[in-house]
């Protein structure tokens, strides 16, 4: 039946729907009750504050409607435009599993050690990264939930990640946050510009991490943000014009580093007159940049040189020059000599580098991480009943041509995908098809994989 209104839907399965703001479009279980208007318009409380803000400034300045006595103002008003119905259909609520319902606290926060083990599973490698990660997380959320970040005048644990592509640095801080059940926001670096200018502003990270958390301004302030290729906010060498995506960054990030209440745009990247805004504290808001800050080798080269240029270590020079793993000797002072201004890298205190992949990591990627990719598609057949096999000659040769894509693990799966399309496709057309081992020549494309029929062994 329709109601006084002409309206079918909106008194309709009132526990399946809910209202939504006519101008943010946020339903009521996101933006509080929302106050409806004849003949069917809800607005929610932030919006309507925000309308009244800007028309109270702007509005009252230039329209005096006084003055024009013939035009009959409430044409211009968008009753053609109004929805029929202003509700969506509620979401079901998510069942709470043990895992989501787990709040940290001190009793259930795992010791450095732990969280270093619980990495192992996922990452290969990058021992000292791993380390290094593990005690920061520790110490950063143990102050969190004891609320001491204030009292003790230690630094928050923001870190620094330096290493080359695909080399695990988003893989890292994805698995931890998993691991902790933190909400977390990866962002890059490169499409930050100084508010004002045309990109994103820096508190669009923070809406994305308040996005990622559901709303809950609490839960997203415990949250992890992780802003990559941050090496391309570097200040610009030689430029004559205003540096708006560069320092000025590194600038409008300092005061989100350390800890600010901050006005955060809701739902959208950018502040206009009709996002609904939110005050955030990132105070406890774990902060972990990465980058792969290529040409550095040149700048520590030179300063390690310069120091072993002089007396005794004289002939230490080209041992720098030859040193593969010069990365591991950043220093801040290089970091600054890259185009990082000094307070920026004073609030990124735990700074340690990533290792570069080589063969050996390649094939321990292949076959080792609890959800390697591999073991996915062996897990994929298995459900054919056929069982998929990799002999050492063919994880040697995915290795290599990773290797020579120098576009770090990310290779991994564009090879592994290339050549398992084939056997996805062919496999379950023959069901006497038991088992399938791939060989190196396969890979290579000199030869076809070794079936084996069900039965014969
Ligand atoms: P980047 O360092 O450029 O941020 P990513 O972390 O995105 O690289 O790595 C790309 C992919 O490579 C990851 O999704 C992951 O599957 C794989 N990977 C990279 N490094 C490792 C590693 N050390 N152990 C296991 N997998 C890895």
């Amino acid at each position: 039946m329709p109601d006084n209104n002409g309206n079918n839907n909106d008194n309709k399965d009132d526990d399946q729907y809910e209202k939504y703001c006519y101008l943010c479009r946020r339903p009521e279980s996101v933006c509080g009750e929302c106050i409806s208007i004849p003949p069917n318009l809800h607005i929610c409380k932030d919006c309507m504050q925000k309308s009244f803000d800007t028309i109270n400034d702007k509005a009252s300045q230039f329209m005096d409607f006084s003055k024009f006595p013939n035009i009959n103002f409430s044409q211009f008003m968008p009753f053609d435009d109004l929805p029929k119905s202003q509700k969506v259909k509620k979401k079901k609520a998510k069942p709470k599993s043990d895992e989501a319902e787990k709040v940290l606290s001190l009793e259930n926060i795992p010791a450095p050690h732990k969280i270093k083990a619980m990495l192992d599973e996922y990452v290969v490698g990058q021992e000292y990264a791993k380390k290094a990660m593990s005690v920061a997380v520790y110490n950063h959320y143990k102050r969190v939930i004891t609320n001491t970040m204030d009292d003790i005048e230690i630094e928050k644990s923001n870190m620094l990640m330096l290493g080359p592509t695909g080399c695990g640095k988003t893989y890292l801080v994805r698995t931890i946050a998993r691991l902790l059940d933190v909400p977390l926001a990866i962002t890059d670096a490169t499409t930050l510009t100084e508010a004002g200018y045309i990109g994103d502003d820096v508190e669009s990270i923070l809406s994305k991490l308040l996005a990622v958390a559901d709303n809950d301004v609490e839960k997203a302030e415990r949250g992890i943000v992780f802003i990559d290729e941050i090496d391309k906010i570097a200040k610009k060498k030689e430029t004559h014009s205003r540096d708006v995506s560069g320092e000025s960054v590194q600038q409008g990030l300092l005061k989100i580093l350390e800890g600010a209440d901050i006005e955060v745009p809701v739902g959208s990247g950018s502040k206009n007159a009709m996002t609904p805004v939110t005050t955030m504290n990132t105070r406890n808001i774990l902060f972990i940049c990465g980058g792969a800050f290529p040409d550095i080798e040149d700048i520590i080269k030179q300063r390690l040189n310069k120091q072993s240029s002089m007396g005794f270590n004289a002939d230490l020079k080209d041992k720098h020059d030859k040193n593969s793993n010069i990365m591991k000797e950043v220093t801040v002072e290089d970091l600054r000599d890259f185009g990082m201004i000094p307070e920026f890298l004073g609030r990124l205190p735990v700074l340690f580098t990533l290792d570069a992949l080589d063969k050996d990591m390649y094939i321990k990627i292949l076959k080792e991480p609890k959800n390697a990719i591999l073991k996915q598609y062996q897990k994929l057949l298995e459900l054919d009943e056929v069982k998929l096999c990799f002999d050492a000659s063919a994880y040697e040769a995915i290795a290599e041509e990773a290797l020579s894509r120098k576009t770090g693990a990310r290779a991994l799966r564009a090879i592994i995908e290339k050549f398992m399309l084939d056997i996805m496709y062919e496999i379950p057309r023959d069901d006497s098809i038991g088992k399938v081992t791939i060989t190196g020549d396969y890979i290579k494309g000199k030869g076809a994989p070794i079936i084996e029929l069900r039965g014969t062994d």
